[in-house]
């Protein structure tokens, strides 16, 4: 990797999961069209979301971020931006009573189409076709036409998460986002959760200083910051050529951005040193995640870290930690430690859902709520053993009542997967699954 950098300097190093386009001059005029389009969002933002996420480096606030696995056209309603953003924000206020800590916003949402795939392939029936890619790229429907990669699903992308950015912002400041909501709310998921006794001693707290507030004069009408709440969006950087047309020059500061989302990460698959995604997103001064998983070493961690953060900037990097319950407590101190000892500032979150994921009878791909609360549970154990701080969590959950993880308060089976399981890719906690994982991360984080 030379030290100059330029937006497309990722071109000339190999890179992994890239989309068999088979019209490249099609590619590279929508690629145009992209770069001629307005930033989605602004390099004063994500510097903000870095300054946030410097403070949960530090012990000061707290990450939450979450979302689909993939986003989809089809599913690009109000009513579930809504619904995601309210759960969200319902996760955000448990978060913050119980820790009494400041909770950094961040949904995996507005731009978060590319996936990875473990297969190029994929077989059905004896009939193989290319994997779906994420609807940036192809159609999940399992026919050959559907499944070729066309560079005008990028224009679709853009477009939708511009959209759904617009409602984000309008919810996020227009109203939507004020405490009173999440206090009515409250009581609403206690009287309607099967184990509604653990949460009540929480919820009651979180209602009486609300009522306090209240009480006081501190109410959301005169009160701006009780109305309005920062919230941010991030996805993976997988598809680099679309990146590349977002890649944006900030006119206040000079530098780089990447204007596609406020904050990006390099995927589980993506991240070796020197090919084309550790790259590109070196040269961008946005908030950057890296996810770890087992087939991360201590030594090769640290290098990664020299490239992303040479500066060792406070809440420019965030480490997702993604091994396994059965994983992350032999996989994990050994890098805390490495990081620490190098004196790397960084924010450790968890993704306990990527490394949770199994094959039920019935043959969906699930995630069992207990698997994915004990990796939580480790992650946290760990971080007190070795003096460091559990910055955060990173979920992937939907504001619908779907059944796509089994357990959680209603015990979702294997039977029951098949009643409404709508992922686009990977199994996601429901709304009330990620409530009750807020709830139980807040006991954590209460300790
Ligand atoms: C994801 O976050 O959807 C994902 C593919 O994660 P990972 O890169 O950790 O496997
Ligand atoms: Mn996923």
């Amino acid at each position: 990797m030379s030290d100059r950098w330029t937006p497309d300097s990722w071109r000339a190093l190999p890179v992994q999961q890239v989309p068999d386009y088979p019209d490249a001059a099609a590619l590279a005029a929508v690629e145009r069209q992209l770069a001629s389009f307005p930033p989605l969002v602004f390099a004063g933002e994500a510097r903000r979301l870095k300054r946030e996420l410097a403070k949960v480096a530090k012990g000061e606030a707290f990450l939450l971020q979450g979302g689909d696995c993939a986003e989809s056209f089809a599913e690009h309603s109000a009513d579930n931006i809504r619904d995601f953003f309210r759960v969200f924000l319902q996760m955000a206020v448990v978060l913050t009573y119980a820790g009494a800590s400041p909770v950094v916003k961040v949904g995996r949402i507005a731009g978060q189409f590319a996936k990875p795939r473990s297969a190029p392939m994929e077989t059905v029936d004896g009939v193989e076709l290319p994997s779906y890619r994420g609807d940036i790229v192809n159609d999940i429907e399992f026919t050959p036409e559907a499944r070729i990669p066309d560079p005008r699903r990028q224009i679709e992308a853009y477009r939708q998460s511009a959209a759904t950015l617009n409602l984000l912002r309008a919810f996020a400041n227009g109203g939507y986002a004020s405490l009173g909501n999440a206090h009515q709310w409250m009581l609403g998921f206690i009287k309607d959760s099967p184990q509604s006794g653990r949460y009540q001693a929480l919820a009651d707290r979180i209602t009486e200083a609300l009522d306090f507030m209240r009480a006081i004069g501190l109410d959301a009408e005169n009160h701006p910051e009780m109305r309005s709440t920062e919230f941010f969006t991030s996805h993976e950087a997988l598809l680099l050529g679309f990146e590349q047309a977002l890649t944006r020059v900030d006119s206040t500061t000079g530098d780089w951005y990447a204007t596609s989302g406020h904050m990006i990460w390099i995927g589980d698959r993506t991240r070796q040193a020197d090919h084309a995604h550790m790259e590109y997103c070196r040269g961008v001064k946005n908030p950057l995640g890296l996810k770890c998983g087992p087939s991360l070493k201590p030594d090769d961690l640290i290098r990664l870290i020299d490239t992303l953060n040479p500066q060792n900037e406070a809440g420019r990097l965030t480490l997702i930690a993604r091994f396994g319950a059965d994983k992350v407590g032999d996989h994990l101190p050994a890098l805390v430690r490495a990081v620490k000892r190098e004196g790397r500032t960084v924010v450790w979150s968890c993704d306990p859902m990527h490394g949770n994921t199994i094959k039920a009878a019935s043959g969906y791909k699930t995630r069992p709520f207990d698997q994915i609360l004990k990796e939580v549970k480790d992650f946290f154990a760990v971080h007190a053993a070795e003096g460091t701080f559990a910055g955060g969590v990173h979920l992937e959950m939907t504001g619908k009542n779907v059944t796509e993880c089994t357990g959680g308060a209603r015990a979702i089976t294997d039977a029951d997967l098949k009643d409404r399981y709508h992922t686009y890719c990977d199994p996601r906690l429901n709304a009330e699954q990620a409530i009750e994982m807020a709830f139980l991360v807040a006991e954590l984080l209460k300790q």
